[in-house]
């Protein structure tokens, strides 16, 4: 099991020491993270982490998932899209459902002295907050900037019923009549997603998936997810390819709480086209060392996102010094400065042309994933995550002595 000091040689033990006082504050309080699905997707790998590391600090976390049915999921796809700006509409009998279901999931819960949501899905368990008390956070990893305006109206109700606001990037932020805070996503450097990794095992799980080292391999890890334009993937790297003998694999799964895997799944088998040198992979749960390897043993790195969150790939892509080309949205800005930790881009032409560049450029290719790695070891790692968590926690336990910037 990992634990909290194990992190002193990556970040300095004076990091560690700071966690230790900041949770003394929040001795026998319990804090609840509330999500709609425990494995695929960046809230559950976030969780997955921070949860023990929290609990060794001394702080009570929990972590529950509400249940819900493939008519809710179906409509929270639609809310999810919707709010990333997608056109989406939702019938009232749909939103009728996702209150049923948040009011049978609320009723089912014991809520801990913190509640602290994420995402739309188990937005409305607050609906009954006179009678429940407690405090409670909404956690929002959607970029809301530009939402179909019928879903924020619905959204927005409740909203208004949390102690406070938490987004992902500053141009997620919202007029709201509550407190907001920043707090940037992060990944674990000791996860096995992340963590270093012998050249045999590298080397194993490209032989596993028969992909050839020797010549240039683009990798783009995401769930097979429209918003993650897998199609403009291969579109990108079939341009490219006029230019360069490369392989592309596209790696992913799916999420719980997402129905739409499938489809897309055959949408990007029909655009590759049995060429074999795009490898479509389907992967299970639970597949960090192969993500990692993948990842690793790759030249170039892809995340063309048509919206985004924050994007935990590209840092999991920057931690392990690849050069790595993603689209400008979400919050991925915030990761790659353009031609410095990286190449953003806003085209499918824009990929091809820096799928080629780097492929032809290796060593400026490689001083991008240098500097790239330095920049998320700065602000996106687990220990940085944790101790805004503690310092959000400790502002909830006193308010009033905290001056919010509106
Ligand atoms: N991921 C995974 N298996 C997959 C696809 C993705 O474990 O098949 C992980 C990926 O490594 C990252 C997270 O899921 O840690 C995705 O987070 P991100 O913020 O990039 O996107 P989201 O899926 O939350 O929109």
């Amino acid at each position: 099991m990992i634990r909290i000091e194990d992190y002193a040689p990556v970040v300095g033990q004076a990091t560690i020491d700071e966690l230790y006082l900041l949770a003394k504050s929040l001795e026998g309080k319990q804090v609840q993270n509330i999500n709609s699905t425990a494995v695929g997707g960046g809230v559950a790998e976030i969780l997955t982490r921070m949860i023990p590391l929290l609990n060794e600090l001394g702080v009570q976390a929990r972590w529950d998932v509400i249940k819900g049915d493939e008519k809710f999921f179906g409509t929270t796809k639609k809310m999810h899209n919707g709010l990333h700006g997608v056109p989406t509409e939702i019938s009232d009998d749909e939103y009728e459902w996702f209150l049923e279901i948040n009011r049978k999931n609320a009723e089912e819960m014991s809520f801990a002295d913190i509640v602290y949501v994420h995402d739309p899905q188990p937005i409305a368990l607050i609906e009954k907050r006179a009678q429940l008390g407690k405090n409670w956070v909404w956690r929002c990893h959607i970029d809301f900037s530009k939402p179909v305006q019928s879903i924020w109206k619905f959204l927005a109700q409740f909203i208004k019923l949390y102690d406070a606001a938490v987004f992902s990037a500053p141009a997620f932020a919202r007029k709201l009549p509550i407190p907001q805070v920043l707090i940037s996503p992060s990944i674990d450097p000791l996860a096995d997603k992340n963590k270093d990794l012998p050249p045999e095992t590298i080397n194993s799980v490209f032989e596993r998936f028969g992909i050839d080292r020797s010549r240039p391999v683009v990798t783009q890890i995401s769930r097979f997810d429209y918003l993650k334009d897998p199609v403009g993937v291969i579109k990108a790297f079939k341009i490219a390819k006029k230019h360069v003998d490369a392989q592309l694999v596209l790696a992913g799964g799916g999420a719980t709480d997402d129905p739409e895997g499938p489809i897309i799944m055959q949408q990007v088998k029909e655009e590759a086209d049995k060429d074999r040198d795009i490898f479509v992979l389907f992967l299970p749960p639970a597949s960090d060392v192969e993500i990692n390897a993948l990842q690793r043993g790759s030249t170039v790195l892809l995340q063309k996102s048509l919206k985004e969150g924050f994007g935990l790939t590209v840092s999991e892509a920057l931690w392990k010094e690849k050069p790595t080309i993603a689209s400008a949205v979400g919050g991925i800005p915030l990761q790659i400065a353009h031609k410095y930790s990286g190449i953003l881009t806003h085209s499918i032409d824009g990929t091809a042309y820096w799928i080629k560049q780097l492929i032809h450029e290796p060593e400026y290719a490689r001083k991008l994933g240098i500097n790239g790695k330095q920049h998320i070891k700065n602000n996106f790692l687990i220990t940085r995550h944790i101790k805004d968590y503690l310092l959000l926690f400790i502002s909830i336990f006193h308010r009033e002595d905290v001056v919010y910037l509106s």
